[in-house]
């Protein structure tokens, strides 16, 4: 039996949600034009200017295409392939729309790409802390409130969460919880260990070892004498161990609110009206990413029937009604015309990098 302290000590108490778009920009691209929603897509530059696939669809990839494919070659195994050029300032949008619903669980987001990202939810109340439901309900919202699917992992670490959103996908979600470990590792294929490529499991495949299993009968030492350093991370990888922090590389730059509605606001009166329930929301955003010292300046943007849109800003940290009202007034006089969308929100400084007048701005002291 395992004492309290080991059971401490082990990572499965940290909460791990890995999020994964399936076939981001095409699924972008479908939800904009559902006349796509059947036929094989890729995203990608022309077969006449070699270009290659970015990311296709799942019935283009049962033609057995795949990202980084010469779209030439992919023309030829599926002459049907539609192709997309790329817009990646249209991804980058619907990649920021994601992204602040993760936030709306957990400020420790670490984002790997445009689509993907490690959640610990470890600390997060939601959902009585069930990491599952969290995820859940982070689907539901990406598909109802930016309209395409993504898949969830959810483990106590990085490794095996990332293993578990490829395990049902598209559109599952699939969780390993401490208790599963041990099961799930078994028969696990070791490819699918990160940083297993195909040599180095033609490497293993020669020693006779093709799961997790069989790399767990192999001794630390001699899996360092074969692999080197990567044998050590071999020795606890394969018995799903990862001690790897979920890090925000990125900081989070802003924080924002925006609604859009059902009738346009025909006046000034009318935007002003809706700006106390705006700016509560924002209040409350910034209070859960406990960011209200990183706030350096403040933004409201509206937009405009006929979609013409303005943004505002003023540099502060003070957040205060007036301010935003302040800048709606500037806003509003910009066109005054019926408003469509109304948006609020603060920018904020980097953690890992104050502003330079901070640390040169002061005499420095003679040492
Ligand atoms: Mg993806």
């Amino acid at each position: 039996m395992r004492s309290n302290s080991d059971v401490a000590r082990h990572d499965g108490m940290r909460k791990i949600i890995h999020c994964d778009c399936d076939s981001f920009y095409a699924s972008v691209e479908m939800r904009d034009d559902p006349s796509l929603r059947e036929l094989p897509i890729a995203v990608g530059g022309s077969a006449s200017r070699r270009g290659v696939i970015a990311t296709c669809n799942y019935a283009a990839r049962k033609y057995g295409l795949h990202s980084a494919m010469p779209m030439a070659q992919a023309l030829r195994l599926c002459p049907d392939l539609v192709v997309v050029p790329t817009n990646m300032e249209k991804y980058r949008v619907e990649s920021r729309r994601v992204q602040s619903i993760f936030y709306d669980y957990t400020d420790l987001v670490e984002p790997l790409s445009l689509d993907e990202a490690f959640l610990d939810v470890s600390q997060s109340s939601r959902h009585q802390g069930s990491a599952t439901r969290i995820a859940t309900e982070i689907r539901d919202r990406v598909r109802d409130e930016v309209g395409i699917t993504i898949s969830a992992g959810i483990a106590p670490n990085k490794f095996l969460a990332k293993i578990a959103s490829d395990w049902d996908k598209p559109d599952g979600q699939f969780t390993i919880t401490p208790s599963d470990i041990d099961a799930f590792m078994v028969d696990l294929p070791v490819e699918k260990i990160f940083g297993v490529g195909s040599v180095t499991a033609k490497k293993m495949s020669d020693m006779s070892i093709r799961t997790c299993g069989d790399l767990q009968g192999i001794s630390a030492t001699e899996l360092a004498k074969r692999f080197g350093k990567f044998g050590t991370r071999l020795h606890q990888l394969c018995r799903g161990r990862d001690e790897r922090p979920v890090s925000i590389n990125r900081t989070r730059k802003s924080i924002s609110t925006e609604r859009t509605f059902a009738d346009d606001l025909p006046t000034m009166a009318a935007c002003q009206s809706q700006l106390n329930i705006l700016f509560e929301d924002l209040q409350r955003r910034i209070a859960k990413a406990n960011c209200q010292h990183r706030i350096k300046g403040r933004t409201l943007k509206l937009r405009f029937q006929g979609f013409d849109t303005t943004t505002v800003a003023s540099t502060g940290q003070e957040v205060n009604q007036q301010t935003y009202l302040g800048l709606l007034t500037t806003a509003w006089e910009r066109q005054q015309k019926p408003v469509r969308l109304i948006g609020l929100g603060v920018q904020l400084r980097e953690l890992d990098n104050p502003d330079q007048t901070d640390l040169f701005g002061a005499e420095q002291p003679n040492l």
